[in-house]
């Protein structure tokens, strides 16, 4: 297929798989590679697609494909920080065993945000009712509704369904019972 007339799914584009003011701003190329392509479909029609339909609200991901210099680019604090934890050099070998186990390079994982919806609302309606290999509501702060946003992964394997809340310096378990 020509990636021109790739369409992962009914609402969400190729275009929106690669848009990213972070790859424009640094003059990175992040055109998702062929074989991507299925996994985009996969977390379109097995994440993006049900919220859309269950909240009545279209939404662009504000973050979906990431080629390796954009990931580089975005989470090297976050390798930094691997890399102290389990005493490694920061080198490219360690670079490598990180990069393997991230999703947003593989088109499988993307963070979302609904206009209007909080998002730890939406990080519940999603643990309940989706099938997802990782959900991971990221920084977000009771009491303001727009902060932070939700991160979501599917696999076309098995999904392991595994929730987490990341703040600053913190990784908990589930989701925080606000309610
Ligand atoms: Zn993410």
């Amino acid at each position: 297929m020509n990636s021109v007339d790739f369409r992962p799914s009914a609402h969400f584009t190729l275009a929106e798989a690669m848009r990213s003011q972070e790859a424009v701003r640094h003059g990175i190329d992040n055109q998702p590679p062929r074989n991507v392509f299925s996994a985009l479909t996969a977390l379109a029609e097995n994440i993006f697609e049900p919220v859309r339909d269950h909240f009545d609200i279209p939404f662009s991901p504000q973050s979906w494909f990431r080629c390796q210099a954009l990931e580089r680019r975005l989470c090297w604090t976050s390798f930094i920080n691997w890399c102290k934890r389990r005493k490694r050099e920061p080198d490219e070998e360690s670079w490598a065993i990180y990069f393997d186990r991230k999703q947003h390079p593989k088109g499988c994982a993307g963070d979302l945000e609904l206009p209007g919806i909080s998002n730890y609302e939406l990080a519940k309606w999603m643990r309940d009712n989706l099938e997802f290999d990782q959900l991971i509501l990221e920084f977000h702060v009771w009491g303001k509704p727009t902060s932070g946003w939700v991160h979501a992964s599917f696999v076309e394997g098995e999904n392991r369904g595994e929730v987490l809340t990341i703040g600053r310096g913190r990784a908990l378990e589930g989701l925080p019972d606000y309610d």
